[in-house]
């Protein structure tokens, strides 16, 4: 028999302040290590009011991680020291892989009132902290939304849903991210391997999240899942919009400062000497 994953632990995003000044609500992050291996962080911005996110995440430096944003309305102005420059709109993702180290800048735009987007943070695994930063921009456009029946619609960014593949590939920690919209009264059913870490987080509407969870859960919760084969979420009277992200375990030491995320002390301190000295950047 199939096994259903239950809710292993659940809890709402909170408010907080990065970058030059950005007000945002991250899901989770550095306390919840290592819980969400191979993910370190969820940031959540949703902001009408432009001086909440003007300010925006000025030059600063990744190493060891790779960072993805999502921008649901609104637009994100980007540059980075691999000479890429672009503008995040809605509807697109953004995958940088920082590996041996990146210095970007990540800055909002007044374009629209609105801003609402998400950033997450994988970790990569010793072998490949050093690798060479890439760097996947993928629009709108690209991004396939599979329809299954009337009531479900997923927007695959990584990984398989009903035979589609995402367009973003060849991620070390093989994860997948969706982004599921289930009509009233449906249900819907994924499976996800066994031994990955899956967590959905609530964008809008009202869901069950798991057969024997009664609760409804809105906006903003976020619901991580314990092992199994399949995870199986339910509306009722509204519909409910969700990130669904899993990846494989990483299981290794996590030495994290700031923007940067080793595996020991020795190798932060190493680059946030570099970072000052200028020798940051190796490719
Ligand atoms: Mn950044």
């Amino acid at each position: 028999m199939t096994e259903i994953r239950k809710i292993k632990q659940l809890w709402t995003s909170r408010s907080t302040m990065e970058g030059a000044g950005v007000r945002l609500k991250r899901a989770f992050g550095y306390h919840e290590v290592p819980r969400l291996d191979p993910f370190l962080l969820l940031d959540d911005f949703h902001s009408d009011d432009p001086r909440d996110y003007l300010a925006g995440f000025p030059w600063h430096p990744h190493r060891g991680i790779e960072t993805i944003t999502y921008v649901l309305h609104g637009e994100v102005k980007h540059e980075d020291s691999l000479g890429n420059g672009g503008v995040i709109s809605s509807g697109d993702v953004q995958w940088m892989t920082a590996g041996s180290g990146i210095i970007h800048q990540e800055m909002p735009q007044r374009t629209n009132r609105l801003l609402w987007g998400f950033q997450l943070w994988a970790n990569l695994p010793a072998a490949q902290k050093m690798m060479t930063p890439r760097y996947q921009g993928i629009t709108q456009q690209e991004i396939p939304t599979v329809q299954s029946n009337s009531a479900i619609q997923v927007k695959v960014i990584c990984g398989e849903f009903e035979g589609t593949q995402g367009p973003v590939q060849d991620i070390i920690t093989d994860p997948e991210y969706l982004d599921v919209i289930i009509a009233p009264s449906a249900e819907f059913s994924h499976s996800i391997k066994r031994g990955h870490n899956v967590f959905a987080y609530v964008i809008e509407g009202q869901g069950r999240f798991a057969p024997d969870h009664t609760q409804l859960l809105g906006a903003e919760h976020l619901v991580l899942f314990g092992d199994g084969e399949e995870i199986m979420i339910a509306t009722e009277k509204q519909p409910v919009r969700f990130l669904l992200i899993s990846g494989q375990p990483i299981g290794e030491p996590v030495a994290w400062y700031g923007p940067i995320v080793m595996n020991t002390e020795k190798e932060l301190n190493i680059a946030f000497d570099e970072y000052r000295k200028g020798t940051f950047i190796k490719q």
